[in-house]
C-alpha cells in the first residue's frame, strides 16, 4: 500500500508552482502573487509589492532554466540547483502559519520573501532530483506550445502543459487526421 505524506504532497504542490510561474514568466503573463497565493503559498497575499517585483525579476532568470528541464540530463541539473542553492541562506526550521500546519521553512524567519519562496522552489526540486531526476518534466506535445509540465503520473503517460487548450485542440487534431486516414 502507499501512503502519501504531508510533506509528499507539498512538494507536488511546489513543483506544480514551478511549472505554472516558469510557463507564465516564459510567456510574460506572469500573475506571481496570485499563483503563489494558490500552490500553498499563503503570505504571498500579503507580501510587500517590492518582494514580488523582486521575485519576479529572479524568477525570469531561473525560468529560463526551468524551461529546459526536459532537455537537461540529471548531473548538469544537480550541479545547476547546486550552484543556486549556495546563492540562498539555508536555515530549515518547523513552523505553522496561517492556518497551515507544520511544516518546513528553509530559511531563517527573518529572511525576505522572494528568499524564503526562492529555497521552497529549489529546496522542492532537489528533492525530486534526487527522487527522479529530470525524467519528470516534458514539454507540451500541442504543435504550437512549448510550455513546460510535470509529469506525476504512474505510467507517466503526460503529454500536455497544464493549459487545457493545449489537450482539447490535439485531440481534435488527433481525430480528425484519423478519419481522414479512414
Ligand atoms: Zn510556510
Ligand atoms: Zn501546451
Amino acid at each position: 500500500m502507499h501512503f502519501s505524506s504531508t510533506t509528499e504532497t507539498e512538494i507536488r504542490l511546489t513543483l506544480d508552482a514551478i511549472v505554472e510561474l516558469t510557463n507564465s514568466v516564459v510567456s510574460g503573463q506572469a500573475d506571481v502573487r496570485s499563483t503563489l497565493a494558490s500552490r500553498g503559498f499563503p503570505r504571498a497575499e500579503a507580501a510587500s509589492q517590492a518582494s514580488i517585483e523582486r521575485l519576479t525579476a529572479r524568477l525570469r532568470t531561473l525560468a529560463a532554466l526551468f524551461s529546459t528541464l526536459p532537455d537537461l540530463d540529471d548531473p548538469t541539473a544537480v550541479s545547476w540547483v547546486n550552484e543556486e542553492l549556495t546563492e540562498l541562506h539555508i536555515a530549515p526550521s518547523i513552523v505553522s502559519h496561517d492556518g497551515v500546519g507544520p511544516h518546513i521553512h528553509w530559511t531563517p524567519s527573518t529572511d525576505t520573501f522572494d528568499n524564503q519562496v526562492l529555497a521552497d522552489l529549489l529546496m522542492a526540486l532537489a528533492q525530486e532530483l534526487c527522487e527522479n531526476g529530470t525524467i519528470r518534466f516534458g514539454r507540451c506535445a500541442a504543435h504550437d506550445c512549448e510550455d513546460l509540465f510535470y509529469d506525476g503520473t504512474r505510467n507517466r503517460s503526460k503529454r500536455f502543459c497544464p493549459d487545457p487548450k493545449c489537450a482539447s485542440k490535439t485531440h481534435t487534431a488527433e481525430h480528425r487526421a484519423r478519419q481522414r486516414a479512414d
